[in-house]
């Protein structure tokens, strides 16, 4: 049999165990063996010598022969005596300077030496194997998606490029292979050409080989994680059917939540016709109202489909209120999104934000401010090689003097996007102090970091794993689900049949599953009904956009598949 990580894991945790009471049994033996000459030591002093020790003596004398330390400060006169002086000194130099060392290197270091020598990670999946997902560049990003896919009858195989890699994904429980991506013989024994979907978030010109290699054994979708969205016409080129310019999209998620201006652009996501957008409230005439008191609805036709206020939600009714921290979710067309822009009348010269990071999503960030018009400022420790379109003011924004000489304390916006989540933290803290309102924008490298982010004072948190790991599953489940925050789900779901000639009130969707509808969408009209009433006739025909937690998507799925 073949050893795997987790199975070794195991072995070793039972071997160890075992292990240590052979050693505490072997110390057991040592500890009687100097008791006994110590007894022997203090009878013959008395009987060859007529000298009287106590027994502690006597155990001191046993060991410093034993371990030949020998001070001399206590020795026998009598031949017998040096004869037994000579036999303590042996059997010590046996039992505790040679086999000592010897238990300890054969109970514990050798066997950890000779199972990791004996793991033998997997190379090839059992001829016939199809209906499988592999993954490629097991990432935080990666990682998060499989977590998310976790349940599902999916089976996942994570591809280690070396033994140790693949020994620390199997500790994890995953299903590993191990091999070289872009090696076609590893790729067939992998069944690529089988496979229900390719992932990877390797980097752009390993996955453009991996592409073309895995497309000459079949057309199983690949959903490609791109560093660059200038690569996505090569990626496509080599077979890629989905490419994901993750760090683009990333840096549009932290630049639309910065600024109020332009509320078109704070479009999230579509379902056709139907937009699912963002606004802070931060900087509009709305704050301190309460929504039922602000001309949403009548002047622009938008719905509020929920409120955030740091990362948590909540339903909206009319006598929610609307403070500096709220960011109101909305749903609506092209056309409402234009008349809440001309309602707001912002001027996007007023706006100033400040970005932490000028890395790749610090850039994109940048981009897509520049493109509203709105004035930015960028701070980075080091120039971005990639980058010619900004200028940044060099220095390490942990350093107060520099984040204060930025202007922080009269900005209206921040984002905070360095790849470093504790810099992030103590950055969201430190600018939370000096400037109370700030809309802060701030990114988690690590979804485990997003609360940390929210206690330090973030208004919004884009987890970048999470992120991506939700377009991958909607990718390869062909599933339309927004996520529009930690913990919150806007999805499109045609309407269970049973329901037809029903109103929304009767079939109980919402009370069953615990979400909200939010609009409606018809096969036949490309028109969205946005907030529908409550007496609305269901037909067949429509599909119902509804928002809830990922658990309420389920329950949904469940309840009424
Ligand atoms: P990504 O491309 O995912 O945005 P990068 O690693 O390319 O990530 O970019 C992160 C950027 O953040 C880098 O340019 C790095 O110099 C910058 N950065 C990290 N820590 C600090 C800091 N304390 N102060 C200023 N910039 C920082
Ligand atoms: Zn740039």
């Amino acid at each position: 049999m073949i050893p795997t990580a987790t199975g070794l894991a195991f072995f070793l945790r039972k071997q160890v165990r075992k292990n240590l009471a052979l050693l505490a049994g072997y110390c057991t033996f040592l500890a009687l063996m100097v008791l006994g000459y110590a007894h022997l030591f203090q009878f013959l002093m008395w009987h060859l010598e007529r000298r009287t020790y106590s027994l502690i003596a006597g155990i001191y004398w046993t060991i410093t022969v034993m371990t030949t330390l020998g001070f001399g400060d206590i020795t026998f006169r009598t031949d017998a005596g040096f004869v037994f002086a000579t036999v303590v000194t042996i059997s010590g130099v046996v039992f505790l300077l040679m086999f000592l060392p010897f238990v300890l290197v054969s109970l514990f270091v050798a066997p950890w030496i000779e199972q990791s020598i004996r793991y033998r990670p997997n190379r090839e999946l059992p001829a016939g194997t199809r209906g499988h997902v592999l993954v490629f560049g097991p990432d935080v990003v990666t990682r998060a998606f499989m977590r998310k896919m976790e349940g599902r009858q999916v089976p996942f195989v994570v591809v280690a490029p070396d033994k140790e890699e693949a020994f620390r994904l199997e500790l994890e429980g995953m299903r590993v292979l191990c091999g070289t991506p872009t090696d076609g013989v590893f790729l067939e024994n992998a069944r690529a050409g089988a496979a229900r979907g390719i992932v990877t978030n390797l980097n752009d010109p390993e996955t453009v080989n991996l592409c073309l290699t895995a497309r000459k054994l079949g057309d199983a979708p690949i959903a490609v994680i791109a560093d660059e969205s200038a690569h996505a016409d090569l990626l496509r080129a080599a077979g890629a059917t989905h490419v994901i310019p993750l760090p683009q999209i990333l840096g549009r998620h932290l630049a639309t939540r910065a600024t109020t201006f332009g509320a078109a652009a704070h479009v999230l996501d579509a379902f056709g016709n139907l937009l699912i957008a963002e606004m802070p409230v931060y900087g509009t005439p709305f704050v301190g109202q309460t929504l039922g008191k602000i001309p949403l609805g009548g002047r622009t036709g938008l719905s509020a489909i929920g409120l955030l206020e740091r990362g948590a939600f909540s339903s909206p009714g009319p006598d929610s209120p609307l403070s500096v921290h709220t960011i109101v979710l909305l749903a609506g067309t092209r056309e409402g999104m234009s008349s809440l822009e001309a309602l707001l009348r912002l001027e996007a010269g007023e706006d100033r934000v400040i970005i932490l990071g000028h890395g790749r999503i610090g850039c994109a960030a940048a981009t897509v401010l520049g493109k509203m018009n709105v004035p930015f400022t960028l701070i980075d420790r080091m120039e971005n090689p990639h980058c010619s379109a900004h200028e940044s003011i060099r220095g390490d924004a942990t350093h107060l003097d520099l984040l204060r000489k930025s202007g922080i304390d009269a900005a209206r916006g921040l984002i905070i996007t360095t790849n470093d989540d504790n810099a992030n933290i103590f950055l969201a803290l430190a600018s939370r102090r000096a400037n109370p309102h700030v809309r802060m924008v701030a990114r988690a490298n690590r979804e485990e970091n997003v609360d940390e982010l929210y206690a330090a004072g973030a208004d919004f948190v884009v987890s970048s794993s999470s992120v991506g790991a939700n377009i991958l599953a909607n990718v390869l489940e062909k599933k339309d689900t927004i996520l529009l925050t930690e913990g919150v789900n806007v999805f499109r779901r045609p309407l269970p049949p049973r329901f037809s000639g029903w109103t929304l009130a009767e079939s109980g969707v919402d009370a069953m599953s615990g979400c909200a509808v939010v609009a409606i969408l018809r096969e036949d009209n490309p028109e969205p009904v946005v907030g529908p009433s409550r007496e609305t006739v269901l037909d067949t025909r429509m599909d119902l956009v509804l928002i809830g937690s990922p658990e309420q998507e389920k329950r949904f799925g469940e309840v009424f598949a």
